[in-house]
């Protein structure tokens, strides 16, 4: 398009109408170099026609960079000519066009043609001013350091940019490369490009820099402290993870100083080498393990396990016999015999202290103090006492441990009392000995062997442990009700200690020294808080209790005390320390009060000769008991009823004892066929309890023959045997327990059979002064004492006998025995 010129007022304007290329967010400055990427249509026509003309364009921004197609009002008037310096077509539509800035020109009209926008422009000159060129130096100095500043602070100038401004040049020309170079906002590249006053313009673009540096100063304030917030949060999830990490390596420190310290302490024990290699061995696989692996907990475990072990504590043996005793004595009244061999045991043990292996066993029924007694032994031997209860015990690992490599493995009860007693000769009380059972999984009697046994168990294993433990200095002693069901290897080991049953007197006595007491200290109580007399004692135990030892005593002992405790405390509660009441007494009339209705009649013998009821000696585990039988004849087909919960073997002796009175029905004086029509019904009273053994066939013999003769049998009389088919009369077991029994019922005359007469000696001596014993070796015999016959009439076919000696109460039992007579 020609170039025109035209006067206006005096003033030479030079006018060109050019394409117009809107940008935006972009300002073009004249002797810039400048590229951007077109795309839109009205820009494409404009470089269309610049390229068709002289590649002269004139650009200007548009006010609103949102502005898709802009209009004449939405472009800046005033802009800069420009000439296309170099196209390049980009991939899509879009073409890079890179420019040079001629001048600033300004729109004079706006118009379209083809689709493309046309503006008639004129030149704007700028003016450099009149300012000195000292000053304009001092400008270009202050820009020059401001933009160097500019530069540190920001990180968007290329290097190429700052050189340039530090190279100098006119105020204008600098002013507009600082405006083009400078990442500003367009709204002020605009307003520089509109300055045409060079000085000026530079001025602003110094005060817009210094604006900028503030800005930027701030902003990096702020980044700097966005920074350090994100930083902490950031450092902390940082360290977070970190010490998950660290702490896995801490672990592995910490787990160098634990297997460190195991080392210490297992070489502090002073095993026997092969021992004490195994444990390092073990501390050292810990070293290798991950430190939370469970793996390494089971071997934690373990070593704690052994550490804890007394391997070679021990406490210092001190036998003096004079303090044993006092010991003993003071903690148990009566227990003489035991008490004696106790300390007989001690002498030999002070004598001979290498001897080895002896074990005790206290037989007896429960509650005759027992396991208490073995704790004073402990005492009076100055031993660390340790109890394991081997009742229910059915499994072998439960005496020698699981092995490690079992989930919850642990040592044996050997072991863990051991580590309870904390001292390798400690007494070892095994409770309950006959109580422990054997089953698929291993019989722990078999490994309680091995601990017993003096050849082995100095290098007992446990499985846990896995390391030889000398039991050799361990004291054991075990207790039992019984001996009928210890295994017999077992037994022989054993030394017997037999504790029987006590007596009305002895248990009185028990009660009065040392379970009253105990019990008043127990529940707080004084001496001079509870009157109960030893007669009211008796009372208490003839009707409270029925036991062959005094736990049960003991617990009525502590319900007394109980409710004497709170009469007491309620009183105190109610009328204050002062006035209330001090003394509770218990008498065998208030003693409902206490203990509710009397469980038990003080007699439960009866009181008349009865035909068919015989008195008959059971022996439990308990003690012994009195046990009825009944027998009743009734006309029947001979059937034979056996009834009262009765074992195979007791229906076996009731049947032997028919067949035995039916053998001797003649000597009695009956019709030999007289079962033909009769039922025979043999029945034991209490039939809840389970009963079962031999010893009761002489009491079913003698019903029976009572039964069929038609004879009282003497109420006063109890009897204990087996009989034989042919009526003799076998020896039993537990004579003393039943004797006791007979006794504190207030039987006058006991029938043992003539084999047990050793066993006599060992029964109670209060029980010998007041029961008369007749041993027997038949039936004969037995029946002459216990069927009350009229005074003529005797057995037929009998041998003359004679009558059996009174023998009168306080005097030593004299035995009788009487001939045979089946
Ligand atoms: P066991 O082990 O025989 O079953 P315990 O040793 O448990 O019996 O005794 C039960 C209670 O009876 C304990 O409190 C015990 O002190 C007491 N005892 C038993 N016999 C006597 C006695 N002769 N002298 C003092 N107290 C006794």
């Amino acid at each position: 398009m020609a170039q025109i010129k035209e006067i206006e007022t005096g003033l030479e304007l030079e006018y060109e109408t050019l394409p117009v290329l809107p940008l935006r967010g972009l300002v073009a400055f004249p002797d810039m170099l400048i590229h951007f990427d077109v795309g839109r249509l009205i820009s494409m026509k404009a470089l269309e026609q610049s390229m068709k003309d002289n590649q002269r364009l004139f650009l200007t921004a548009q006010r609103d960079i949102r502005t898709d197609s802009p209009e004449e009002d939405d472009l800046y008037t005033v802009g800069t000519v420009c000439t296309i310096k170099q196209i390049l077509k980009l991939p899509g539509d879009n073409i890079r066009v890179l420019v040079e800035g001629t001048h600033r020109a300004a729109v004079e009209a706006f118009s379209m043609q083809d689709d493309c926008l046309f503006a008639r422009v004129f030149r704007l000159e700028t003016d450099p001013g009149r300012t000195s060129q000292r000053r304009k130096q001092a400008l270009v100095r202050t820009l020059q350091e401001r933009f160097e500043d500019y530069a540190t602070l920001s990180s968007h100038l290329s290097r190429d940019v700052v050189l340039t401004v530090l190279d100098g040049g006119e105020p204008g020309y600098l002013a507009d490369y600082v405006a083009q170079n400078t990442p500003l906002g367009f709204e002020i590249k605009q307003g520089l490009l509109e300055e045409l006053r060079d000085v000026r313009r530079l001025e602003q673009v110094i005060r817009i820099i210094g604006n900028e540096i503030e800005i930027l100063r701030i902003e990096s304030d702020l980044q700097e402290k966005l920074k350090e917030q994100v930083d902490k949060n950031q450092r902390e999830y940082y360290l977070r993870e970190q010490m998950k990490v660290i702490q896995n390596e801490l672990g592995e420190q910490d787990f160098g100083n634990e297997v460190e310290e195991y080392r210490e302490k297992i070489r502090a024990l002073k095993l026997p080498q092969e021992s004490e290699e195994k444990l390092l061995k073990e501390a050292g696989r810990l070293e290798k393990m991950q430190p939370l692996s469970a793996e390494s907990g089971v071997i934690r475990t373990y070593l704690d396990t052994c550490l804890e072990l007394p391997w070679n504590t021990t406490t210092k043996e001190n036998i003096n016999l004079a303090e044993a005793r006092r010991i003993l004595d003071r903690g148990h009244y009566g227990l003489d015999k035991v008490k004696d061999r106790i300390l007989e045991f001690l002498a030999v043990k002070s004598l001979a202290p290498q001897l080895k292996g002896q074990v005790l066993c206290l037989v007896g029924p429960p509650g005759v103090g027992k396991t208490s007694i073995v704790r004073s032994v402990a005492e009076a031997m100055g031993r660390k006492y340790a109890r394991m209860s081997l009742g229910g015990v059915r499994d072998e690992a439960d005496i020698r441990g699981h092995r490690k490599t079992y989930i919850g493995a642990m040592p044996g009860r050997i072991m863990t009392a051991l580590t309870q007693a904390g001292s390798k000769n400690c007494l070892l009380l095994m409770d309950e000995i006959d109580k422990m059972g054997a089953d698929s999984r291993g019989d722990p009697a078999a490994a309680l062997l091995e601990v017993l046994d003096i050849e082995q168990n100095s290098t007992f294993r446990d499985h846990f442990i896995e390391l030889p433990f000398d039991l050799s200095d361990v004291l054991f002693i075990t207790t039992a009700n019984t001996l009928d069901t210890i295994p017999r290897p077992l037994l022989d080991r054993m030394e017997v200690i037999e504790i029987s049953s006590y007596t009305e007197q002895e248990k009185a006595e028990i009660a009065m020294r040392h379970l009253l007491p105990k019990q008043l200290e127990k529940h707080g109580l004084k001496k001079s808080n509870l009157s109960l007399s030893r007669e009211t004692m008796v009372y208490l135990i003839d009707a409270y209790t029925r036991e062959a030892g005094v736990r049960r005593l003991e617990q009525q002992i502590a319900q007394v005390c109980r409710k004497a405790a709170k009469i007491i405390a309620d009183d105190q509660q109610a009328k204050g320390t002062t006035e209330a009441r001090k003394r509770v007494t218990v008498t065998r009339s208030n003693m409902e009060k206490f203990l509710g209705t009397p469980r038990y009649k003080q007699d439960n013998v009866s009181k008349k000769d009865e035909v068919g009821v015989v008195n008959g000696l059971a022996w439990t585990s308990v003690g012994g008991e009195m046990l009825q039988v009944e027998v009743n004849v009734i006309p029947g087909t001979g059937k034979l009823e056996i009834t009262g919960n009765l074992g195979k073997v007791m229906e076996e002796s009731a049947k032997a004892a028919v067949t035995c009175v039916r053998s001797s029905a003649k000597d009695l004086g009956v019709d030999p066929m007289f079962y033909k029509d009769s039922d025979i019904h043999i029945h034991f009273p209490e039939a809840a309890i389970p009963k079962d053994g031999p010893s009761a066939g002489v009491t079913m013999t003698t019903a029976i023959a009572s039964a069929v003769t038609g004879i009282p049998v003497r109420h006063d009389v109890a009897m204990t045997g087996e009989v034989t088919l042919r009526g003799r009369v076998m020896p039993i077991g537990g004579l003393k327990e039943k004797t006791m029994a007979a006794y504190r019922a207030g039987i006058k005359t006991v029938i043992v059979p003539a084999e047990n007469e050793p066993d006599l000696q060992d029964i109670d001596p209060i029980v010998r002064e007041n029961v008369e014993f007749v041993t027997a070796e038949t039936m004969k015999t037995v029946l002459d004492t216990a069927l009350r016959r009229p005074a003529q009439e005797t057995v037929r076919a009998a041998e003359p006998h004679t009558t059996l000696p009174v023998v009168p109460a306080a005097v030593p039992a004299r035995i009788t025995r009487q001939g045979d007579i089946c």
